[in-house]
């Protein structure tokens, strides 16, 4: 069965439903192709609502028997779901479905995976597990039976009772039906205890398969720090007797914070040295936190209806954000973090899938758990917080946590408790929600009779559907530096609220140097004259360590800009600045190597745009090189001696100085590359004994064009490990030379280990073909041709991933009119395809009508 025709749904027609739920009580008896479901709801007609239809949501559900106050009666059952006459007074409902676990290929609702069964409900999989208001609003409290042969049978809440073959739980939290769970099958857990604040006692498990108990104690001490950390920090505590994760292999997301029942893509919680990188140590330590924390703002506190997905995302993001600051280096945390909003929600916001981080119509939900939504509503708490200050931030998000507990709530809710505690007026900042697009600022200055001041022009291009945009609320936050690198003014934190405004700075002995928009207090796109020199100057001295980053990327970009645009030879300040940093140490060496970390073409595509060049993926690839290439001989000298100084004793450790150090060795190691031609990486990979490093060296070699003995060792060495061989199918497209990386995805889809239907790996070769840029949008046409077919294919089997990974194509409008044409046709050639899903239909609408 497919989807009826796309509607669209508004945030302005919300009303709310017609009933209350007062308790839910559901039992399955678990059979791979015909599961029952059996729902008993206890219905009550809600006083606060004026339309009483009874709908309930239910999609692909084989309707059994449905019962009102225990009379059969036989209800209206369309694609979408089912009415009927129901009596104007309390009630009881109750339904028998059948559905078909096995076959499900969408992974939402109740599906399996390796022989187990999981579910996956937000947003709207519970329809398709059995008939109910599936509203984020419509919360109650449930208790769940589970009649399967499996030795583990889970759902949320506490556990009541269980016998051979069965178990019942109880969520004593009234919750909305897209945090239910449930989880069967053959799984062992790793276990522990935790006692929160006030003395109660917690069980905690994280189960698995078989197998995979050795990479658990990562992600149970991960689990730990994050409920001390949100008891310290925010004043929360856990709340049920027990807290469980699953990994699960087949699962369309990261993970899902369900009442109680964490269900986990295997590859964001599953953690060993010898096969988990720094970078996947420290991503699934943030996982855990942000899903963990999603019990208060989520769970306790939930979205009144799916446009205010922002309030329980944004929110959360940003807790776990700090969480990540507080554990490691805030600087380079927020360095790194703004490198992410710049790759993925920048290039949205400023092309045609551009929306408001609280939308205001959809036509399928799932298309918007998007960069906009999630990291872009973090940062409009992160200036929230900047505006307010630290100590009214925390006074606002306390009377948050009393006003709502258990209530479903909007973006105005959230506002609200601001301005009761501030006395601000919220109303022009509200502006951060509704209107779409990236601001652009403008800095002039001016140095008069000892007077410096700021001029600040503020305006957003149109985006669409929203032609004009009013001034926002944007902190920005300033420091200037005197000639010899002293601060002369601290941070200040400016309120630029006009379309244009000035800023003057009294009693200053010469003109200072300004570094603007410290931390990054925006996200928005400043424009400024500046020279070389002051960017080496700012680099050098800077206080504020983003500014000081900042200042290194803009000299960065621009060195390779004037390569690809005045065909200039690599920039000898540049490269002059460079050798000074990295020899400099007194500086983190996370810090040295973010520095030393490229700008991404894409950034470097974007910004070309954004000048009115259109960018040839081809020439900023070779630009990159031929930088590369100079840098490495500019530093031939210190490589070895910082290869060595960073080389990092003893056994691996994924803590944050280790990581940073390694993170400085990767950077070293890169270089070596092109003078040794891989002699130093091959030992390395050769001699590693844990996966950082041995990754580390097989991504050296593959960048040069070398290792393909190297990648077969790797192979051999890891066949049997799912999550390490999404790597080695990922690293072989993403470090491809651009003419050779289509076709070696293409190889990689025949290759045994290639499984469409396991999103994981179907995202290690399409999603590592669209990041790799220069490949991605080689002239040939023949990687969008490739990416094209197998969304194509994956459509009928998973709508879900198929529709994300169409923002490959988001940017199409930037290149050439020859790219352009080439993307055109798969565009065409997809939205053609007979039966297309609403979620892929609606994506490629968007991105065609660019
Ligand atoms: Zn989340």
């Amino acid at each position: 069965m497919r989807d009826a025709a796309p509607t669209t749904i508004y945030l302005k027609d919300y009303t709310p439903f017609g009933y209350v739920v007062d308790s839910v009580h559901l039992t399955f008896d678990l059979e791979p192709h015909s599961t029952r479901v059996t729902s008993q709801i206890a219905f009550t007609p809600n006083p606060e609502a004026t339309d009483r239809s009874f709908f309930l949501h239910g999609e692909q559900l084989k309707l059994i028997s449905a019962k009102i106050d225990g009379i059969a009666i036989s209800p209206t059952v369309t694609e979408q779901g089912l009415s009927c006459d129901v009596p104007n007074a309390p009630f009881t409902w109750e339904t028998v479905v059948e559905i078909d676990p096995a076959n499900n290929t969408a992974l939402e609702g109740l599906y399996m995976s390796n022989g187990m069964y999981c579910t996956q409900c937000e947003a709207e999989g519970f329809r398709k597990i059995t008939f109910y208001p599936d509203r984020p609003d419509v919360m109650s409290v449930f208790t769940v039976r589970i009649n399967g042969p499996h030795p583990v049978l889970l759902s949320n809440g506490n556990p009541v009772d269980a016998g051979p073959h069965w178990a019942e739980w109880h969520d004593p939290w009234p919750k909305p039906a897209y945090l239910f769970a449930l989880v069967a099958g053959e799984l062992l857990a790793h276990s522990s205890t935790f006692t929160t604040v006030s003395g109660k006692h917690v069980d905690l498990n994280l189960y698995v398969r078989p197998g995979d108990e050795g990479k658990c104690a990562f992600g149970m001490e991960a689990l730990k720090k994050s409920m001390i950390w949100d008891e310290q920090v925010y004043g929360r505590e856990y709340d049920l007797d027990v807290f469980n994760i699953v990994a699960v292999d087949d699962f369309n997301m990261g993970a899902m914070e369900n009442k109680g029942l964490n269900v986990f893509n295997s590859s964001c919680v599953l953690a060993s040295p010898e096969t988990s990188t720094d970078d996947n140590f420290e991503r699934i330590e943030a996982i855990i936190a942000h899903e963990y924390f999603h019990n208060w703002t989520g769970n306790r506190i939930t979205c009144r209806d799916w446009f205010q997905l922002c309030l329980k995302e944004g929110l959360t993001v940003f807790r776990d954000s700090q969480f990540t600051s507080d554990l490691r280096s805030a600087p380079v945390k927020r360095i790194r973090d703004v490198i992410d909003l710049r790759g993925r929600q920048f290039a949205e916001d400023n092309g045609p899938l551009s929306h408001p981080v609280r939308p205001e119509s959809f036509q399928e939900i799932n298309n918007f758990y998007t960069a906009t939504v999630y990291e872009k509503g973090a940062e409009v708490i992160g200036m929230l917080k900047r505006l307010v200050g630290d100590a009214a931030y925390a006074e606002a998000v306390d009377l948050y946590f009393a006003r709502h507990d258990g209530q479903a709530c909007t973006i105005e809710d959230w506002l609200k408790v601001f301005e009761d505690t501030t006395g601000r007026d919220l109303t022009q900042f509200k502006r951060w929600y509704s209107q779409a697009g990236t601001p652009r600022v403008n800095v002039t200055e001016d140095w008069t009779d000892g007077t410096y001041t700021l001029t600040f022009t503020q305006s957003t291009p149109a985006t669409p559907g929203q032609p004009h945009k009013d001034p926002r609320v944007i902190p920005i936050a300033v420091g200037l530096l005197g000639s010899n690198g002293d601060e002369v003014r601290k941070t200040e934190m400016l309120e630029l609220t006009e379309a244009s405004q000035s800023f003057s700075f009294d009693g200053l002995s010469s003109r200072p140097t300004p570094s603007i928009l410290r931390e990054f207090s925006a996200p928005v796109i400043l424009e400024r004259d500046s020279t070389n020199a002051e960017r080496a100057f700012l680099l050098a001295h800077d206080t504020d360590p983003f500014n000081r980053w900042e200042a290194g990327n803009a000299l960065a970009k621009d060195a390779r800009l004037n390569m690809i645009t005045k065909g200039a030879a690599p920039d000898a300040d540049y490269l002059d600045a460079l050798q000074k940093l990295v020899r400099d140490d007194d500086l983190d060496p996370g810090f040295r190597a973010l520095v030393l970390q490229p700008p991404s073409a894409s950034d470097l595509a974007q910004t070309l745009f954004e000048n009115e060049h259109a960018p040839d993926p081809q020439a900023i690839y070779d630009a990159s090189e031929t930088m590369a290439q100079t840098l490495a001989q500019t530093l031939a000298d210190s490589l070895p001696r910082l290869y060595a100084a960073t080389t990092v004793e003893g056994p691996y450790q994924p803590d944050a100085v280790g990581a940073s150090n390694r993170m400085l060795n990767f950077r070293m190691l890169a270089l070596l590359s092109r003078l040794d031609g891989g002699d130093q990486a091959a030992q390395q990979f050769a001699s590693a004994d844990n996966m950082t490093l041995q990754y580390a060296a097989l991504v050296c070699l593959l960048s040069i064009d070398k290792g393909a003995e190297q990648n077969q060792a790797f192979f051999d060495q890891w066949k049997d490990d799912r999550l390490v061989m999404d790597k080695w199918f990922a690293a072989q497209v993403a470090f491809a030379t651009p003419e050779k990386t289509a076709a070696i995805a293409a190889t990689l889809t025949q290759h045994p280990l290639f499984d469409m239907k396991n999103p994981n790996r179907f995202r290690a070769v399409m999603g590592a073909l669209a990041m790799n840029h220069a490949g991605f949008h080689h002239i040939s046409g023949d990687a969008y041709s490739l990416l094209a077919d197998w969304l194509i294919k994956l459509d009928p089997l998973n709508p879900q991933t198929t529709a994300r990974m169409c923002s490959a194509f988001q940017t199409w409008k930037r290149y050439d009119a020859d790219r352009q044409a080439l993307i055109k046709i798969q565009l065409d050639r997809i939205a053609a395809t007979p039966d297309l899903s609403r979620d892929t239909t609606e994506m490629i609408t968007r991105i065609r009508e660019a």
